[in-house]
C-alpha cells in the first residue's frame, strides 16, 4: 500500500532501527517506546488488521509467533517474561492500520491494561 507507513517501512523508504528480517516478515524498534524493549513485528506484506486475516495467513502468523520467540532470547528478556500486543481498530488503540505485534519487555506490566 503506497500511504501505508509501515509499508513504507518494509521498503526501506522511511528508516527504522530494524532487528530482524526475513522474506516474510520485519521487526524493528518502536519510534516511541512504552518500555525499555519495545519492539515492532509485522508481516511484509499489507494486511489492515486481525479483522482482515483469513485461513491463508495461518502459516505467516504462525512464522510471526514462533520469530518472536526467537527474539526475545536474543533481546535477553525471554527468562524474565515480557507481554505481546495486538491493537485492533479504534477501541483497541490501533494508530497504524497495517497488522503489527508489539514486543515489550524489561519492566513489569500492569492487568487489565490501560
Ligand atoms: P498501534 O497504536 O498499536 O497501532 O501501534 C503503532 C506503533 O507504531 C506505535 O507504538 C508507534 O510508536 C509505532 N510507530 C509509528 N510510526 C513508527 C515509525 N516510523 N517507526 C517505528 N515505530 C513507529
Ligand atoms: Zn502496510
Amino acid at each position: 500500500m503506497t500511504d501505508c507507513i509501515f509499508c513504507k517501512i518494509v521498503s526501506k523508504e522511511i528508516p527504522s532501527e530494524i532487528i530482524y528480517e526475513d522474506d516474510k516478515l520485519i521487526a524493528f524498534k518502536d519510534i516511541d517506546p512504552q518500555a525499555p524493549v519495545h519492539i515492532i513485528v509485522i508481516p511484509k506484506k499489507h494486511i489492515k488488521s486481525l479483522n482482515e486475516l483469513d485461513q491463508n495467513d495461518s502459516t505467516l502468523i504462525g512464522h510471526i509467533f514462533l520469530t518472536i520467540k526467537e527474539l526475545v532470547k536474543q533481546l535477553g528478556i525471554k527468562e524474565k517474561g515480557y507481554r505481546v500486543v495486538n491493537n485492533c481498530g479504534e477501541l483497541g488503540g490501533q494508530t497504524v492500520p497495517h497488522i503489527h505485534f508489539h514486543v515489550l519487555g524489561d519492566r513489569k506490566f500492569s492487568w487489565p491494561p490501560g
